[in-house]
């Protein structure tokens, strides 16, 4: 489908509204004085801003299936900022089109970022009522009543946890980018070690992130930082033996002082990874909370994705996990899986809240590899149910004494939806509140780790990029720790601003 551009380059927002609604499609674009002056032959969505006296018409003509739908705007010249508005008003007219064309409802409306509470966050941060934010919310992007609901209680629940963050606090990330082998689903760099080579791999991974830790604490300790949570994922890190986790947590317990620490998380993941023997040298280490994820309770599906155990390994390893005695476990669902309808999704839910875990996340299946994934069962079919899978956890999680505190949306989600943690009062994981809303700095270990340095006196994210891959990672290994040396420059540019 090819995007025409008149009188702007707004290519990034109106692509990703077109691509809430045609979430697979390859688009082509052409701007104002390239040589084609022709209209293109098929489908074209032609986005136009023209300047008036004293106003602005932001249009887009969208020509689909041989019909034409038409989306119109206005804006006063006299808008500051006047290009961002105008590329939030076009964003619009191209939404109106659509929605006319498909019919599809976007909940979210063209609120494109993946971080909508922090959004709220800023504009009440601005001296917004709670009212006028709703009112932007719902006028100025389109959000629908109830995904503004789904925020104000997320904020709501993420409020003491916020204001327990000071201004010196972080919180580490340590990633173990390994699996035992790949989820047909899988969006994420994870590499699968039933290879010989991939488990030599992972050995000489163990000793590397410990050296990579060393730094990161001296760096930590150097600036008289504080460390408040500690997160280990994946991947799945109880891919790791017992010893190796055994190295891992020794070595953070060396390093970091986990005295201090609010909370100690690691990701288990994978019912095939978890055995006894590991999880009690997790509990040794100080760590509450892990999370068990069966995705589904449903075997057809599990056999679906991939997986290599069945629901009753799950419940199985939950209770061992519980009789071991950690603080708090997640249970991570996910809506939309091949061979899952709604119904079935409702027994998954009704099973993990039977077994009463402290969290449990619900996320939408991504459908960046949907070809792949729906090879036996019909994609549509399973879309179409994908909002009431979600609206049913959301509703039923709140009846069973479940509450919201941190969501996120990711790109090419079935049909735009949302990941919402949910979590018992006074359970939930603060690291992940950390990092979705950007409060307090994260250093990242390991490969695939970015570290986001933050100050609340400074507007600015910085991110520095561990390699992606383990070989890229224990290749590069000087050059991710040379890199490190920013972390000392944000701080101290931040400390002279002071004085
Ligand atoms: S467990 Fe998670 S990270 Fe590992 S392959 Fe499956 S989806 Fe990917």
């Amino acid at each position: 489908m090819t995007i025409i551009f008149k009188g702007q380059e707004f290519k990034y927002e109106v692509e990703n509204v077109c691509k809430l609604f045609f979430p697979l499609t390859h688009f082509q674009f052409r701007y104002d004085g390239e040589k084609d002056a022709e209209l293109p032959e098929g489908d074209f969505l032609l986005t136009r801003l023209k300047k008036g006296k004293k106003t602005t018409f932001l249009l887009a003509v969208f020509y689909w299936q041989g019909r034409c739908y038409l989306g119109r705007r206005k804006l006063s010249n006299n808008t500051v900022p006047y290009q961002k508005e105008a590329e939030r008003i076009l964003s619009i007219a191209v939404f109106d089109a659509l929605k006319k064309a498909t019919g599809i409802e976007v909940k979210w409306g063209v609120m494109t970022g993946i971080r909508p509470v922090k959004q709220m966050h800023y504009w009440l941060a601005q001296g917004n009522t709670p009212e006028q934010v709703r009112a932007i919310f719902q006028n100025d992007f389109l959000v629908a009543p109830q995904k503004i609901e789904l925020c104000e209680k997320t904020l709501k629940n993420q409020r003491e946890i916020i204001a327990a963050s000071g201004k010196n606090s972080y919180s580490l990330y340590v990633s173990i980018p390994f699996c035992p082998t790949r989820c047909s689903y899988c969006s994420f760099v994870s590499s699968s070690i039933n290879t010989p080579k991939a488990r030599a791999l992972l050995k000489e991974y163990v000793p590397k992130l410990c050296e990579e830790l060393k730094v990161l604490a001296q760096i930590a300790r150097e600036r008289n930082l504080k460390l408040e949570t500690v997160y280990i994922g994946g991947g799945t890190p109880t891919t790791l033996s017992a010893q190796q986790l055994e190295l891992l947590t020794d070595c953070i317990a060396i390093e970091f002082p986990m005295d201090e620490v609010r909370e100690y998380t690691v990701e288990a993941g994978r019912a095939d990874t978890i055995t006894e023997e590991k999880l009690r040298v997790l509990r040794k280490a100080g760590v509450e909370r892990i999370s068990i994820n069966p995705q589904s309770f449903n075997d057809r599906v599990l056999q679906a994705i991939g997986r290599k155990h069945t629901a009753q390994d799950v419940i199985d390893c939950y209770h061992m996990a519980q009789k071991i005695g950690f603080d708090a476990i997640n249970m991570d669902l996910i809506a939309g899986l091949p061979e899952d309808d709604l119904s079935s999704f409702q027994r998954t839910l009704e099973t993990a809240a039977k077994l009463s875990p402290e969290n449990i996340t619900v996320h939408t299946l991504t459908i960046k590899r949907s070809s792949d994934l729906f090879r036996t069962s019909d994609r549509k079919t399973v879309e179409e149910q994908v909002p009431d899978m979600v609206g049913y956890a959301g509703e039923k999680l709140s009846q069973w004494g479940y509450e919201p505190y941190y969501l996120y949306r990711q790109k090419n989600t079935l049909q735009n939806l949302e990941n919402v943690g949910y979590a018992k009062a006074g359970k939930e994981c603060w690291y992940n509140v950390y990092i979705m809303e950007e409060i307090h700095t994260i250093l990242a270990a390991g490969a695939g780790g970015v570290s986001k340095l933050i100050h609340p006196a400074s507007p600015k994210v910085n991110r520095i990029f561990n390699f992606k891959y383990p070989f890229e990672y224990l290749s590069g290994f000087e050059e991710i720790l040379k890199r490190k040396e920013e972390i000392g420059s944000f701080y101290q540019a931040y400390q002279n601003r002071i004085l």
